[in-house]
């Protein structure tokens, strides 16, 4: 485990979070001109997902300070090997809304997943993509 809240963090935001995004994995299937995750344009960040026990931890300290609210994406979020144990998880903590933001690309069978229908919400995004030489 590596993640740990700062103190000042906690202070500041008290209990007054409602909503959280959380960034799980780099990967991506696809390869959108304006992704700023592409290995070409150098923005990437040393860990290339979060490991399972930090997101827990992540998720339940920001229900403690009130977020109710939860968006899993990337990346390509379906990508992330915990998704499924996360929603969960999430569920578990009370979130009352769940959804991830993903560009649709997985295999159809995720959708029959009991975990995968727990999710509130799944948001498609539509973008351009083009073919890496
Ligand atoms: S789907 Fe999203 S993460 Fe994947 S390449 Fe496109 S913009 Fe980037």
């Amino acid at each position: 485990m590596n993640y740990k809240m700062d103190k000042k963090f906690r202070e500041y935001y008290g209990t007054n979070l409602r909503q959280v995004f959380l960034y799980l994995v780099d990967k991506c299937n696809l390869n959108c001109v304006q992704c700023l995750y592409k290995l070409d344009i150098g923005f990437q960040v040393e860990k290339k997902e979060i490991d399972f026990e930090d997101a827990v931890k992540l998720i339940s300290d920001f229900k403690e300070m009130g977020a109710k609210k939860l968006t899993l994406m990337g990346g390509e979020p379906t990508l992330y090997k915990s998704l499924l144990e996360l929603i969960k998880k999430s569920k578990e903590l009370g979130y009352e809304y769940v959804r991830i933001d993903t560009n649709g690309q997985f295999n159809s069978s995720l959708l029959e997943k009991e975990e995968f229908k727990m999710l509130d919400e799944i948001t498609f995004s539509i973008d351009r993509t083009y073919k890496r030489d």
